[in-house]
Order: C-alpha cells, then structure tokens, then sequence
C-alpha cells in the first residue's frame, strides 16, 4: 500500500445506511461509547493474553484507555494500547465484517429494532450515529506492522492510507455531528462513562483528576480513572467482608438504606453467571422501584431491565449479575424460550431460595427482626413462581397478634390441638387489625385460640394460598363470626322460633341498623353470658372484595354492597327483655345494645355515634 490511498465502498447495499441507523436507534444513541470502550478494553486484554501464552515478548506497558474530548472542535478520542491491527485486519474486521455485519443486522431487525436489548453487535459502526466522519489510527502488536490510518466521512466510502502512529494500539476519532452535540460535553461523557464502563476491567482514563483549591475546582496531575476493574462480583466470597459488600451497595445505589442481607452468585457450569444480589427493604409493594438490577456482560453494563431473564418477584431485589450466556441482540419473547437464560433463571431462584433457608436455620433470631421487611418478597415469590413456594413452605414465618414468630410446621403443632375443628380441619385465625378487631381477638384468647396478624397488602391472596397447599386447613378472620361458631367442635342447638318470629327478629333489628348495607339477622344461642349482639363479616366476600381490590379481575365482587350478619344471642339476658317487650314502644334498650355492637367493629360514626353518648347518659341518670 506504500504511499497511495486505497479507496472502496463498504458492503451495504443502500447507497447511504447512515441516515437510516440514526433514526431507527435514535433512542440509545448513547451506548456508542459503551461499544468504542469495549473494543479498546477487548484489544488491551487479548495484548495481556499474547503477553502471558509468551506469544508477545516486547515491552507490554501500561495498558489502559484513554477517553478525550475537545469540547470547542467537538472531537472526541477513544485511545487503546491493544493488539491494533494491520491493514488487512482493518480491511477485514472494520470494511467487510464490521460494516456488512452492521448491514445485515438491520435488514433482520428493521422491523423491531425498539425491541432489541443492548443493540449489541453494532460494535464499532455505533460511531456513526453522533460523528459525520470517524477515524482509526492503528499500529498492530506484530513485528514489522505499519501503521495504518482509515477514514469515513458517513458515506459509504471510506479511505484507508499509510498511517503516522509510532506506539502500538488503537486510536478512534470521531468528530461528532452537530445534532449530537451533547456529547461534546465533558459532564455527558464522565455520565456515560460512569453508566456503561464504571466496571470494565481496564482502566479508563477521563481526564484529570480535579480537586477544590481556593473555592474553585483545579485539575490534579492524577489520572481520573472513572472504573473498579476489580468490583467484587468477580473476587471469591472468602475475600470478602460485610463491609465490602455494604460499600458496594451503597456505589451502586447511593440513596438507598443499607440492605438486609445478600446473596454471591458464582456459576461456571454448565453456564457462566457471577453476580451478587441483595435484599432491599421491602414496605409496601407500590413504592417498590423494581428495575434495580444491573446486567453486566463481562463487566461491560448492557441493561437495567432484567425482567425477562430473572422471574418477577426476583425483580424486586438489588444488585448486578453478569453472564456472558444471556443472548443480547434477540428480541424479549426469544430470550423467555432461551434455554439458557432457563436456567439461570432456575439457578437464581434456587440460590435465594437456599440463602433464605439458611438464614431460617443458622440466624433464626435475625431472620425473625427481619421479617417485616422480607414478608412482601416471600409472599410475592411463594404466589408467583411454584418452584419457589415449595422451598418457602419451610422458611415463610407466620406472626401473631402478639408479634411472637412461627414456621409453618411450628404453628400447626402449636395451634392443632385447640383448633381443630369437628371435621379435622385445623382452623387458622387471623386479624388484618389489632385495633379494629381487639374484642374478636381477645375473645379467640379467652377461649384458648390463637390469632395470626396478616396486615400486607397481599396477605389476601397469601391466606388463599396457603389454604391451597396446607392439607385440611381453614383460615378465618377472627371477626368473622362468634367464637364458638369459627371454630366448630359440635353441632349448635339452635333457638326454637317459629317462622314468624324469625321474620319479627329480622324487621326488629333491621329497623335500628345503618342504612345502605345488607343485613342477615340470625337468632343464636351463645350462652348468657358472651354477647348480646355480633356484627360480623363472612369471611368469602370480605376476602374476595379485598383480593378484587387490589386488582386481579374480580371486580364483579367490589360493586356489591357491604354485606354483614348480624348474630343475636337469645340467650342473653338483654335479648330476652328486648324479645319480651318487642311490640311495646320504647327501643331504648334495642338501640343501646345493637349501638354497642356497631361500636365494637368501628361503624358508629358521626350522629349515630353522639345519639348514643346521649341516650347511655340518659339511661345512667336513670339507674
Ligand atoms: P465486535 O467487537 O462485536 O466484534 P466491532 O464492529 O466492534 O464488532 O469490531 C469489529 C472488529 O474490529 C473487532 O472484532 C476487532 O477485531 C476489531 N477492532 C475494533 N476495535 C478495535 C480496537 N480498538 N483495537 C483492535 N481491534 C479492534
């Protein structure tokens, strides 16, 4: 090639593709810098791996990258200290491959490129969406190589001469577009750099270093080294501390409290995946910001969006993972058949499954503080992903109403032999409220029983579940019926009423009750001591009201009215009087005790409520 200019076309077939990459990548425009990075850190280390099989003798150096940028002549430089290449690898990697492999890469995904993750495999040819004209200066590792300088101005013509570089490696010039201006700023690229390069395992080198002097920022002599080439996903846990991985964390996500636990990923076979994820605290399932995942590729950054390569609830948890098995450039339905991305799916689940189960056992005291915090993670796990509820059976904790922690197996030998009811089921009572329900909870206590709290927002759901997969269990809200009635160990003797004055009964209470709810009245006998009157709720439609409120297609059940039983115990002995006296005209005494009832579920309100005051005061000048 000595002294002329070689000329040629690149291998695609439209007269002038660039335009059309620009517009169809618009959005990730930015990941150019992530690509030109990752070619000179690929170049540096296959120089380290010449250097060490003893193919390379000379001299190694430093190596390193060097990002620079002239922000007035919006020139920004990408330089290496790698293999470099000759001129026929230039002819061959960047003219036919890179750029017919850019061309073919189009014509596949023309019609989904906003599907496409990562956008990989556009490699170097990425430059041309910021630069109008991008050069390469080159000099190979190999004895003898001269340099070589190729040139394209955005058409597809580019020129490749005779270069002037005298040290060995790569140099890339792009002289950005005036439309991508932005990245002629030097803030943009330190951003850039810190989003796709902060782990890559070269140094990158962005400037100075600068420091505060005189209340104004100065450049130092240092390097800006703007990446950890060693970041601790790739060092063994035995290395490692809780405060390295703390440190960690806190690089990754700077606002966020301190995780509660986590989890070192490291697998080689029959896939590669390293990684280490951690346990955020988990409140509330709304203010849960799920992509919080990174997705590495050598330690090259490609996404944010693990969701179709973790399952659904692992999004909720922090942290990175980087496998070089995850395909990139496929479209998302692809990447849920993978085989692959299958089985680390698998694994994943499987490791946070095993770090939890171990938690259970070795630190149960830890686990059990803890919990409130996790609960929301399980739960959500345990109903989402079968595989997974089957290993938390053994380590999902339940909490009573005072705050006392069991596993599963616990609670039932606990709670078996008082609650089992005439048919052998084992009856779990929960509150969603202690002070709300504190009367139907102390009266569950009084008769020996114990009340489990679920107050999470998906408990409703997690008690249908656990339904399903505990054998001859029943869950019932400890207010959903009377005490003897929830759990039943005989058949009831029922009040002897005729129909007519099972109708009376009905008109009596009905006429005293909150107007715009729907009624059931049922006679009872409770004995003469427990209650007069129970307002409760059944169980079914409150569950399913809740569970339809909170989304999932049952809505049919949120738009029918409030419905509650109001249960009358005949033989108290203020029902016996009421009953007595039913045709005579003062209901004083009615009011007063179906008020009472009201009272003790929270639904006496406003006037009811001040009525109430009222007459109890009457009744006591009275006494
Ligand atoms: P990919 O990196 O995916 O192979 P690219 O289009 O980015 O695709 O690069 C094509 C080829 O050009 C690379 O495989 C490599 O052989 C060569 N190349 C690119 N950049 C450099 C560089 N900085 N130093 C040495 N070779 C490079």
């Amino acid at each position: 090639m000595a002294n002329k200019t070689l000329k040629g076309k690149i291998g695609v077939t439209t007269e002038n593709i660039f335009p059309v990459i620009k517009q169809f990548l618009y959005s990730d425009h930015e990941i150019f810098l992530r690509e030109l990075v990752a070619n000179a850190v690929d170049a540096s280390q296959k120089m380290k791996a010449l250097a060490s099989s003893g193919d390379f003798k000379g001299e190694l150096g430093e190596l390193k990258v060097e990002v620079s940028l002239d922000e007035g002549k919006k020139v920004l430089k990408i330089k290496d200290y790698g293999i470099g290449m000759t001129e026929e690898e230039v002819d061959k990697y960047i003219n036919q491959i890179a750029f017919s492999s850019a061309g073919e890469f189009l014509e596949k995904y023309k019609d989904q490129i906003g599907s496409i993750i990562g956008h990989f495999g556009l490699g170097f040819y990425s430059a041309f969406m910021v630069a109008k004209k991008v050069t390469i200066d080159t000099l190979s590792w190999k004895e003898g190589a001269k340099a070589v300088k190729w040139s394209c101005d955005g058409s597809p013509e580019y020129s490749l001469t005779e270069g002037k570089k005298t040290d060995r490696g790569t140099e890339i010039t792009l002289y950005l577009d005036d439309d991508s201006a932005e990245y002629a700023q030097k803030g943009k690229i330190s951003q850039l750099l810190g989003k796709y390069c902060k782990f890559m395992p070269v140094p990158v080198i962005f400037g100075k270093k600068t420091e505060w002097k005189d209340g104004k920022s100065v450049e130092t002599d240092e390097d800006n080294v703007i990446n950890d080439i060693v970041p601790i996903w790739t060092k063994a846990p035995s290395e490692l501390k809780d405060e390295d991985y703390l440190k960690f964390y806190h690089e990754l996500y700077p606002m966020e409290e301190d995780p509660m636990f986590w989890i070192h990923l490291n697998v080689d076979y029959p896939f590669t995946l390293t990684g280490v994820l951690y346990f955020p605290k988990i409140k509330e399932r709304m203010a849960i910001d799920k992509n919080k995942i990174q997705l590495y590729c050598n330690q090259m950054f490609v996404t944010e969006h693990v969701d179709n390569i973790v399952p659904d609830f692992l999004t909720l948890l922090h942290g990175v993972i980087d496998s070089p098995d995850i395909p990139l450039n496929v479209s998302r339905s692809y990447l849920q058949s993978d085989a692959n991305v299958k089985k680390i799916s698998t694994y994943i689940t499987k490791k946070v499954a095993d770090r939890l189960e171990d938690i259970f056992k070795t630190e149960r005291e830890q686990y059990e503080q803890k919990w409130d915090n996790i609960k929301l993670f399980i739960e959500y796990g345990m109903l989402s992903d079968e595989k997974f509820c089957e290993r938390a059976l053994k380590f999902a904790l339940l909490k009573n109403t005072d705050s006392k922690f069991f596993s599963l197996e616990d609670y039932r030998k606990a709670i078996e032999p008082a609650q089992t009811d005439k048919d052998g089921n084992v009856v779990y009572l929960y509150a969603t409220n202690v002070e709300e329900q504190y009367s139907f909870i102390e009266a569950a206590k009084n008769q020996g029983y114990d009340t489990l709290l679920m107050d999470c927002e998906l408990d409703s759901h997690f008690v249908n579940l656990l339904e399903s997969k505990l054998e001859k269990t029943r869950f019932a809200r400890v207010d959903s019926d009377s005490v003897d009635k929830l759990i039943v160990k005989q058949e009831e003797v029922k009040p002897e009423m005729s129909e007519d004055d099972k109708k009376s009964l009905d008109e009596l209470f009905k006429a005293v009750l909150p107007q715009g709810n729907e009624y059931t009245v049922e006679a009872r006998n409770l004995g003469e001591n427990a209650q007069a009157v129970l307002i409760t709720q059944s169980e079914f439609m409150r569950r399913y009201r809740e569970m339809s409120a909170m989304g999932g297609g049952m809505n049919f059940y949120s738009s029918i009215p409030e419905s509650y039983n109001i249960i009358v115990n005949m033989q108290n002995p203020l029902v016996q009087k009421i009953w007595e006296g039913r045709d005579g005209e003062d209901k004083t005494l009615l009011h007063q005790v179906v008020d009472l009832a009201l009272l003790s579920n929270g639904m006496l309100k406003g006037k009811a409520l001040a009525d109430f005051v009222q007459r109890s005061e009457q009744m006591l000048k009275q006494d």
